[in-house]
Parts: C-alpha cells; sequence; structure tokens
C-alpha cells in the first residue's frame, strides 16, 4: 500500500545568476551542406529487376521515335501542325479529351501501386531512378565502386584522377545529349532531326530543348540524385496519405535484428543476447539515398530494395534466414503472418475499388478511341462579314470550315446544310483531304431574299464521310440582316 505523508522535503532554492545578453546569443546556420552519397553496387532479386525495368524503359524511350510507320514515324507529336500520331492513331486537338483520360489512367495505376507496393514507381520506373542508375553505372565502370570512388575523390589532384574523372564526364555528357536529342525527336522528325544535328544546323526551339533536357538529365541523374528525391519531388510528401498499414513497405524486422551486433558463426545468439543484425552496415552503404532502414519508415526511402537485397547475402552468408529486411506490411509484421497471408491482405476492398476504376476508364478509353468518328469538323462564321445581298438578291453569309481527316487513307467529304427554307451552299461541296491532313474551306451559303425573318437563325451542317457511314453535325446560325 502506498502511504501518503504531510512531511514535504523543503524546496531547494536554484540560485539564478544573471547572464549577460550577448553571452546567450548563438549562431545557428540553418544550412547543412549535402553530403555526397557513394552507393555501393548490389546484386540480388530486387536489383534484377530494377535492371530489368531499366532495360525495357530505356528501349522504348530510345527506339520509339525510330520506329516507322507507313510512311511516317509511329510516334510523334507534332505541336506544330497541331496533330499527334500514335501508330495508327492520328489525334487533333479535339481529342483532348483521350489525354486528359490517359493522364486519370495514370494517376489512378500510382495510386493503385502506391496502395499495393508502397513508391514501387520511385524504386523502379521513375526516370529520376532509372538515369540515376544509369549515371553511378557508368561511374562505377569508369571510377570503381564505393571505396574506391570515395579514395579517389579524397585523393590529391594527379593525372589519374583528372583523367577518371574526364572520362566519366564525357561519357555522362554523351548519354545527356542524347537523351536531349531523343526527346525533341518526339516533337520533331527524329530522322530529320538526325540530319539537322549531324549539319549542325539545329533551329533555335530544337537547339534550346536539347540542351535544356540533356542538361537536366547531366545534373539530376549525375550531380541532384538522391535531392531531387528527398527535396524536389512532391510524392514523397504526399504519399504517407496513400499507405496503410497493408501496403508492402521495406521494413527492418527490429525484433528479429535487435540487439544487432558483430559476432562470429559460432556465436550463441541467446546467450550473447544478439539478433540477427551483425550491424555491418552494409545496408546503408548500398542505398541511393543514404539513410539506414533499420530506423524504420522515412520519407526518404524510394522503396528500391537494394537493403533487402544485400542483407539477403548477408544472412546468407553467416547461415541465417533471409528476410531480416524484406518487403511486407506493417500488419504482417505486427500479427507475423505468413507471405500467403500477407498477399491476401494485400488484395484488400481499397486496392479493388481502385482497380475497377481503372480498368473502368481503361475499358471507356479503348472503346470511345475504337468507335470514334475518323474525321473532325470545325465550323468557323466569317466574322469580318456578316452577311451580304448578293447580285442574284439572296442573303449570303460566309462560313470557314476546317475538315481533319484523322485516319490513314485520303478521303472525300460531303457537305451539305439544313435548317432554313432554300438555304444551300454555293461553293464545292465535295472536299478532298489527304490522310492524317486537314484542310480548311471556305463556304459561302445563300437563302433566297425575304424568305427568313430579320436575325440569327440556327442551321445545321451535315459533313459526310463518302468512303463510309459516318457523318458530323456541326451546329452554326446564319444571320439575316434588317
Ligand atoms: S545489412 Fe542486414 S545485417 Fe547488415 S546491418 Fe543491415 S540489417 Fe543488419
Ligand atoms: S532504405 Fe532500402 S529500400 Fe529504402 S531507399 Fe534505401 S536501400 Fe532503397
Amino acid at each position: 500500500m502506498c502511504m501518503s505523508t504531510d512531511k514535504q522535503e523543503p524546496k531547494k532554492v536554484i540560485p539564478i545568476q544573471a547572464v549577460p545578453a550577448e553571452a546567450s546569443e548563438e549562431m545557428v546556420s540553418l544550412y547543412a551542406a549535402a553530403k555526397k552519397i557513394y552507393p555501393r553496387s548490389v546484386e540480388g532479386i530486387f536489383a534484377y529487376w530494377r535492371w530489368i525495368t531499366v532495360a525495357i524503359t530505356q528501349i522504348v524511350f530510345y527506339g520509339l521515335p525510330w520506329v516507322e510507320w507507313g510512311t511516317r514515324q509511329a510516334v510523334l507529336f507534332d505541336l506544330e501542325a497541331r496533330r499527334f500520331y500514335i501508330f495508327g492513331l492520328v489525334l487533333y486537338p479535339q481529342d483532348f479529351i483521350y489525354l486528359t483520360g490517359l493522364l486519370v489512367i495514370s494517376a489512378l495505376a500510382l495510386f493503385l501501386f502506391t496502395a499495393v507496393a508502397g513508391r514501387l514507381w520511385c524504386g523502379y520506373a521513375c526516370p529520376q531512378t532509372v538515369y540515376s542508375e544509369i549515371f553511378l553505372w557508368i561511374e562505377r565502370k569508369i571510377e570503381g565502386d564505393r571505396s574506391a570512388r570515395m579514395r579517389l575523390d579524397d585523393a590529391d589532384f594527379s593525372l589519374k584522377k583528372l583523367s577518371k574523372k574526364t572520362y566519366k564526364h564525357i561519357a555522362w555528357v554523351v548519354l545527356s545529349l542524347w537523351t536531349g536529342f531523343t526527346f525533341v525527336g518526339y516533337f520533331t522528325p527524329i530522322q530529320e532531326l538526325f540530319a539537322t544535328a549531324l549539319a549542325w544546323n539545329f533551329g533555335p526551339w530544337q537547339f534550346f530543348w536539347v540542351f535544356f533536357y540533356a542538361f537536366a538529365t547531366y545534373g539530376n541523374a549525375g550531380f541532384m540524385r538522391e535531392q531531387v528525391c528527398k527535396y524536389m519531388c512532391p510524392y514523397a510528401r504526399f504519399q504517407s496519405a496513400m499507405f496503410d498499414h497493408d501496403t508492402l513497405i521495406v521494413t527492418y524486422d527490429a525484433e528479429r535484428g535487435e540487439p544487432r551486433g558483430p559476432r562470429s558463426k559460432k556465436t550463441d545468439l541467446a546467450a550473447a543476447n544478439l539478433g540477427a543484425c551483425v550491424d555491418c552496415t552494409l545496408c546503408v552503404q548500398v542505398c541511393p539515398t543514404g539513410i539506414d532502414i533499420r530506423d524504420g519508415l522515412q520519407y526518404e526511402c524510394i522503396g528500391c530494395g537494394a537493403c533487402a537485397d544485400v542483407c539477403d547475402t548477408v544472412m546468407e552468408k553467416v547461415g541465417y534466414a533471409k528476410g531480416l529486411v524484406r518487403y511486407t506490411t506493417q500488419n504482417a509484421m505486427a500479427n507475423k503472418w505468413t507471405t500467403r497471408q500477407t498477399l491476401m491482405r494485400v488484395l484488400r476492398p481499397r486496392v479493388l475499388v481502385y482497380t475497377s476504376i481503372l480498368m473502368a476508364i481503361i475499358i471507356a478509353v479503348g472503346v470511345s478511341l475504337a468507335v470514334r468518328t475518323p474525321f473532325k469538323v470545325d465550323v468557323v462564321r466569317d466574322r469580318a462579314t456578316l452577311a451580304r445581298i448578293t447580285e442574284n438578291g439572296g442573303i449570303e453569309n460566309v462560313y470557314r470550315l476546317q475538315v481533319m481527316n484523322a485516319s490513314e487513307k485520303d478521303k472525300t467529304f460531303q457537305l451539305s446544310v439544313s435548317g432554313m427554307q432554300g438555304l444551300k451552299i454555293e461553293t464545292e461541296t465535295d472536299v478532298k483531304v489527304a490522310s492524317a491532313q486537314s484542310h480548311w474551306v471556305v463556304l459561302r451559303v445563300t437563302i433566297p431574299y425575304g424568305s427568313a425573318e430579320a436575325g440569327s437563325h440556327k442551321i445545321v451542317f451535315d459533313i459526310k464521310d463518302t468512303s463510309g457511314n459516318d457523318v458530323i453535325h456541326e451546329k452554326s446560325v446564319f444571320i439575316v440582316p434588317r
């Protein structure tokens, strides 16, 4: 039983000394210089898959602009002609809805992958990760692995150091320029761009974008690296909103690993009061963002799995079970779930809802693309003249009509107009438009004088594809002057 007592100890009086104001002032610098990170190379299942995604994304990125489709580039975003070519698809600015659909699909896919496996995009497919990985690979080939690179950077100036650094930067610059060139090749026919590059005859915009993109690649992948992920990328900031306790994340099993410490193979762990972590710090040395996964989930972690790979090799060497650092969920860790239980739980309602919405939007965009009318029409009233009386005594309105052929065949379109008594087109009604081209026509439309009251009247232009049954109805107005 706890007895209380009224006897209180006399309070100690602590003398407060007067301190001169200037003595309490201290300069605190808010700037901390970034420490260079030297990630050690790593092998393992996650490194293997990262290299697979690096290879796929780069083969697609560097190769796609060179693929031909008939007489043109298969994928070309021709901003000047305001036309996007994606294999057999020809998209005009009026098809903006498909771009919106694509953005919605990308956002939902990101939510879905993040809910399932955290920063899967960051660790395996984000351009920042992919290019940092390639640049780092070049660096390793020329300067060596982590310790060799650290020694080289610490070493005094020498011819060997200069030549290694020079080779590395030449390789980086060449790759960056090729990346910038390829990027611009998505917006300007790449064959022409290549000929222009050989003749060193870039236009100002081509010059700007090739070098700007090359500079961005060189700076971000060569120097900024993890700092882009840590300080510039907004995704790192709001990812926690998409995580829950059933999201797969790279985690250190502290219960199994602690207390950490070095030991020999023969050490009795129970007797020595040691966990499975041998405190080799290899998981920190391979981390591209320089963090220690043993400190728990941190926003800097891009979920690349390098620490899991290296820790597995350590566990293998010391003869312990793998998976001290592994992809798992917080719930699985707390409840000691098996891999099967963990994966079953990953398929939770949230994931199923994201998947259903994503599939529904993909199907909707796919179907609407498949059934879309293969041409577009824009009707613009001639603003210069509202209406005029012709020499034949009719009332005439003038329109400008743009017919956009979004197919791979030359087509003829038949124009007609309706909506008012005696309304007819006085100009040519058959319009020929070459494949994937657009054509402007001036239309003069008349009604007999006195056949309609003064004012604005609704009319409809019908544009029919003579090679099929597709018809587009475009509304406009006909002005009858007082
Ligand atoms: S690699 Fe594994 S064993 Fe080595 S320090 Fe990291 S967690 Fe511990
Ligand atoms: S902590 Fe592990 S998973 Fe996270 S970034 Fe570092 S190495 Fe990659």
